[in-house]
């Protein structure tokens, strides 16, 4: 079956086919400033390895949905006859609450039940629900099943995501830790059972899903029992731009000084992390050339966020009891060895140990030293193929 992946944001779409004979992608491609001037579809056949830009109006969703299926069946740079051939698709979703703890097929319960989910996550949910629209209406009769950033989270006990508000906080507003990356932590904690040759339930993992937004998971027993990230994408670990966590008492002392709310949240998710520490950049291989250059405010946003992660493996290690594996995934954990080996250095005393010549191996590896009790692995995230997977599994049951 060829399945469609459709992750749909506010003025741009981003889209996979996959044959799911082989999990390969057959095409993928991207719409921009739809609803604006200037709107474009990059479309790449990966086969003929042969990429197109079409400048066309789309005034919706809708319109870009039937561009990707005229380009995904065109007979110069397509990959099917018809659009009967997908067979469906599969929807990323950012936020689930506690409605969505997996992925589902798309009905009209569902549909409200993601409109519930959208005062959690104003400016992604809508646009994912506008997709989802968009592609009942092209192509009608084809599933449709979301999945969720959230969904492989809702298996946090209560003790790990609550927060010591009043409990009316947790019952009225629904304020909670929900966490996100949800796909990307289930799917390299997958991989890394399947590369240690055993059952996740047999596993205590740590994924460090580490790139311009960054989070820590426990997965015990295949499971996601503690997470980093929070009621939003903003807590955890110092981010690109986002200050991770910190006292929530700034925020009040902040407002006291005069700035507002649409401020306040600028400032923490736009310019702060790495990026407002260092005044450098939010990108690790900058900060790693100025580092290197001499800027000590570079090398100070590198070690805080490395020292940000090391501390999330010892206390998800504490968390579970344990811990059989370690896993870095994302821009930096796949590509920054540096960082990892700076994440992992003083941490022997766990059994972790990585050896530096496999640490500068790319794609997926087992960097751990012969004598770490720890595995260290570096997973590739594919959070487009973990849809596809889960919207198989549905559509096939
Ligand atoms: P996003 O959170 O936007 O999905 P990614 O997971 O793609 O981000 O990570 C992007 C980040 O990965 C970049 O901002 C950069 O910091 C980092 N990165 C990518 N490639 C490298 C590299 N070769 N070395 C170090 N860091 C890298």
């Amino acid at each position: 079956m060829k399945i469609l992946v459709i992750n749909a944001g506010s003025s741009s779409l981003k889209y996979q086919l996959i044959d799911m004979e082989d999990k390969s992608v057959l095409a993928k491609g991207l719409c921009e400033r739809i609803g604006i001037d200037g709107s474009n579809l990059q479309h790449t056949n990966i086969g003929l390895d042969k990429k197109v830009r079409i400048e066309s109006a789309m005034k919706n969703h809708a319109d870009a949905i039937k561009l990707v299926i005229d380009a995904l069946v065109n007979p110069d740079y397509g990959v099917i006859k018809n659009m009967s051939e997908i067979g469906a698709v599969g929807h990323r979703v950012v936020h689930g609450a506690e409605y969505f703890a997996d992925s589902c097929i798309i009905d009209g319960k569902v549909k409200e039940a993601l409109e519930m989910c959208t005062p959690l996550a104003p400016l992604h949910n809508p646009p994912n629900i506008i997709g989802i629209e968009a592609c009942e209406k092209i192509m009608p009769g084809i599933k449709q099943v979301a999945v969720f950033d959230t969904a492989f989270h809702q298996t946090m006990p209560a003790k790990a995501f609550m927060y010591g508000l009043p409990y009316k906080f947790y019952e009225e507003q629904k304020v909670r830790k929900y966490g996100f990356h949800g796909t990307s932590h289930k799917f390299v904690s997958r991989e890394a059972a399947k590369l240690l040759g055993k059952a996740p339930e047999e596993l205590k993992i740590i994924t460090c899903h580490l790139g311009n937004g960054s989070s820590v998971t426990a997965v015990d027993c295949g499971k996601s029992v503690d997470t980093s990230m929070g009621f939003t994408p903003l807590d955890g670990t110092v981010m690109g731009t986002r200050t991770g966590s910190m006292d929530p008492a700034v925020v009040t002392y902040l407002f006291d000084q005069g700035l507002d709310s649409k401020q306040v949240n600028t400032l923490m998710n736009k310019e702060s992390g790495v990026y407002g520490i260092s005044g450098v950049s939010s990108d690790f291989r900058d900060l790693s050339e100025a580092s290197k250059n001499g800027n000590k405010r570079a090398q100070l946003a590198l070690d805080m966020f490395t020292y940000g992660v090391k501390k999330y493996i010892g206390a998800y290690a504490a968390a579970m009891g344990g811990v059989d594996a370690i896993v870095f995934t994302a821009g930096v954990g796949e590509n920054d060895n540096e960082t990892r080996a700076a994440i992992v250095d003083g941490l022997e005393f766990m059994g972790i140990k990585i050896d530096s010549e496999k640490n500068n191996k790319r794609g997926t590896v087992d960097i751990s030293a012969d004598d770490a009790t720890v595995k260290t692995l570096v997973i590739p995230t594919n959070e487009e193929l973990m849809i596809a997977i889960d919207t198989l599994n549905l559509v096939e049951e």
